[in-house]
């Protein structure tokens, strides 16, 4: 099926978009570029997308009514986060057609199951162990030599929901045991709907990862089209600042035959996991990253636009955001290939107070996320500065 503006008459296709944040915002402004109309389902009326959708519902992820009518109301539903209630999906794939669905969200929401998938698809991740109870997180940091990053399984994101653990630190497995599952609680808020997840130890609510001795941090963002197309966009490095991205940066400057590599597990796990729209996979690189013996392990993915792939929206021949749209219409995808060497800096908190010099950067595009508030941590906004020569 197709839903192309061009092959319908008026009224406009409408992609609806589950989620209000500054990723649904980006992708409703990309929608209307190519003749779509959006409709954003969220929960709150001051989120980002909503100055930019053509409609709005706002309504929590329960109100079968709201759904009902959000699903007739659209040609195509896709997501901007990952943590929508899989009971929300399963409700909206009985009247819409939604992408990514309900099976990939259900493996993307839990870090173990993640992580499983990954190895089912031949695609090493780093050596984790997933615990149900404060003595099997106690076994499992000592199983692997108290050198580890202890995670939330489930709503952990920019570092939120972890605990790291070095040789020598002192380690009391009840007292981070109760700090992530509170943390946990939290960062979940108030999920209705979805089935008991802990239905046994491999689904727990904790995961002992191996702390990976990386020389950097790249991602690649796989987008699949319905009819199975797959356009890889070239690999990001990636620098974080305490667990929160704070710049991308392409061509990422490592070895050709390790760019080469990451674009292959990205074409891998997109087709494996059955995705329709993106899939960001962020890659440890181990040992030096201009060598191409170099390791590539996964440590996460995200079946939606990343934060790591908006350098695209400047530096790319199509944004991923123009992707995720071919990708769920089932368009022809659009050539991935930088256009530029492109740096991407995130604003975060107080950092989009002064934006004069980036304003005053002629070769840097500003794109604020209209957040009211600027929180310390919060993404505000982001800069994509291209590196131009003369002749372009
Ligand atoms: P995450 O929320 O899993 O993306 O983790 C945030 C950041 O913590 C990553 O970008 C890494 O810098 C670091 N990190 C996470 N897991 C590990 C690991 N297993 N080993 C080393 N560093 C990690």
């Amino acid at each position: 099926m197709s839903v192309s503006p061009g092959a319908k008459a008026l009224p406009l296709p409408t992609v609806g978009i589950l989620g209000g944040g500054q990723l649904g915002r980006m992708i409703a402004t990309a929608a209307a570029e190519m003749g779509f109309c959006s409709h954003i389902f969220c929960q709150r009326g001051d989120e980002p997308a909503t100055q930019v959708a053509t409609t709005t519902t706002i309504a929590p992820w329960d109100d079968h009514s709201a759904l009902l009518a959000f699903a007739q109301a659209c040609d195509v539903v896709t997501l901007e986060f990952e943590n929508i209630p899989l009971a929300t999906l399963r409700f909206l794939e009985e009247h819409a057609v939604v992408a990514p669905g309900s099976a990939v969200l259900n493996i993307a929401q839990h870090r173990g199951r993640e992580k499983r998938a990954c190895a089912n698809a031949g695609i090493e991740t780093a050596a984790f162990i997933v615990v149900d109870s404060p003595q099997a997180l106690a076994h499992a940091v000592a199983t692997f030599g108290h050198e580890v990053v202890i995670k939330t399984t489930r709503f952990g994101y920019d570092g939120k929901g972890q605990v790291r653990v070095r040789e020598g630190d002192a380690f009391d497995a009840l007292n981070v045991w109760e700090t992530l599952l509170g943390e946990r609680a939290s960062l979940s808020g108030s999920q209705p709907g979805d089935p008991p997840e802990h239905v046994d130890p491999g689904d727990g609510p904790v995961i002992v990862e191996q702390c990976v001795p990386f020389s950097c941090e790249i991602s690649v963002i796989a987008a699949r089209s319905t009819s199975g197309a797959v356009a890889v966009f070239p690999p990001a490095l990636n620098h974080h600042e305490e667990g929160i991205l704070r710049t991308s940066t392409v061509p990422a400057g490592i070895h050709p035959q390790l760019e080469e590599k990451a674009i292959e597990i990205g074409r891998t796990l997109v087709a494996a996991f059955d995705v329709v729209g993106l899939l960001a996979v962020e890659l440890f690189v181990v040992g030096d990253a201009n060598s191409p013996t170099a390791t590539l392990l996964v440590n996460e993915v995200a079946p939606r636009p990343h934060n790591s792939g908006h350098w695209s929206q400047d530096g790319s021949a199509t944004s991923q955001f123009t992707q995720l749209v071919r990708a769920v219409a089932d368009l022809p995808l659009g050539c991935p290939l930088a256009t530029s060497p492109t740096t991407m800096i995130n604003l975060i908190g107080a950092d989009i107070e002064s934006l004069d010099s980036h304003w005053n950067t002629p070769n840097a595009a500003v794109h604020v996320y209209g957040k009211a508030q600027a929180r310390p941590g919060r993404k505000m906004g982001h800069v994509n500065v291209r590196h131009l020569s003369p002749s372009q």
